[in-house]
């Protein structure tokens, strides 16, 4: 989800947001087949195991981490609709036993020290920020448990200053795959793995999607502003990707609690 600007949002405009989010299959860019991969690196995992998946939207990771572990996985997000939205899925899916999702924010998590076996995390992390949030979220964690999260990063060392300007504006941590690595390691977990997103996971998986919600979203809310101005926002947020996605994107970083 491309609230990656910091401006304070009243409560119409957050109702806009989560109206147009909350009509396409995922919030932030990925894949089912991104999500099986990043997975394919965590060992361990059983029927006692808990999962937490955090920012987790409408569920779009859950329904792929649910299908591939036997786990309990319970989804937090802020949007109090998304997790509505996240329920009745697991519902109609009989899956309510196993998954759960409950309204709660990254900076206060609802879980107790080691309780977690692993923290997943998709397009998310940038809400509390990456450094702050492996930092915190380690004591979440049992000794040995596992972190996966996907996170904004520079794919070159320099770049063009259109679209560094840009992410300095929404996301200032942005930064290259050594450095997330490294700061990784400086909260506290040993490195797994890290591999890039595919082009797909924007394109096909996310931008494409919004193509067609434009359009009925435009409709329903003509003449008004924020309506407007979050279309307008989206599609150049398409275009910047379209034009320089050779400079950066989505990883998935994977670490263990050492
Ligand atoms: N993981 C999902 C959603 C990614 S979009 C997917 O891959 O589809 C980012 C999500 O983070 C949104 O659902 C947003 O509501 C949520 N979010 C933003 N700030 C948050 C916070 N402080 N605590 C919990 N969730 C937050």
């Amino acid at each position: 989800m491309s609230n990656h600007h910091n401006q304070s949002i009243n409560e119409f405009d957050f109702n806009l947001i989560c109206e147009y989010f909350s009509s396409i299959e995922r919030q932030g860019p990925g894949s089912p087949e991104a999500t099986v991969r990043a997975l394919s690196f965590i060992d361990n995992l059983t029927s006692d195991s808990h999962i937490a998946d955090v920012g987790c939207g409408t569920g779009s990771p859950t329904r792929v981490l649910v299908q591939h572990t036997p786990c309990r996985i319970t989804g937090i997000d802020l949007f109090p609709h998304f997790i509505e939205l996240f329920n009745d899925n697991a519902e109609s899916q009989h899956l309510q036993d196993r998954v759960k999702g409950v309204v709660a924010s990254m900076c206060e998590m609802p879980f107790r020290e080691e309780e977690l076996d692993l923290i997943w995390s998709e397009g998310a992390i940038y809400n509390i920020g990456y450094q702050k949030g492996l930092t915190e979220w380690h004591r979440y964690l049992k000794q040995g448990g596992y972190i996966a999260v996907s996170e904004a990063t520079w794919f070159t060392d320099e770049r063009p200053a259109e679209i560094n300007d840009y992410w300095m504006d929404a996301y200032s941590e942005i930064d290259t795959v050594a450095n997330k690595i490294l700061q990784m390691q400086k909260a506290g977990y040993s490195f797994v793995s890290a591999f890039v997103l595919p082009e797909n996971c924007w394109t096909d998986h996310y931008y494409a999607l919004q193509v067609p919600v434009h359009e009925t979203f435009l409709l329903k809310h003509k003449d008004n502003r924020t309506a407007c101005d979050l279309v307008v926002a989206q599609r150049h947020e398409a275009q910047m990707y379209a034009k320089y996605k050779e400079y950066y994107g989505y990883v998935f970083y994977i670490g263990k609690k050492s």
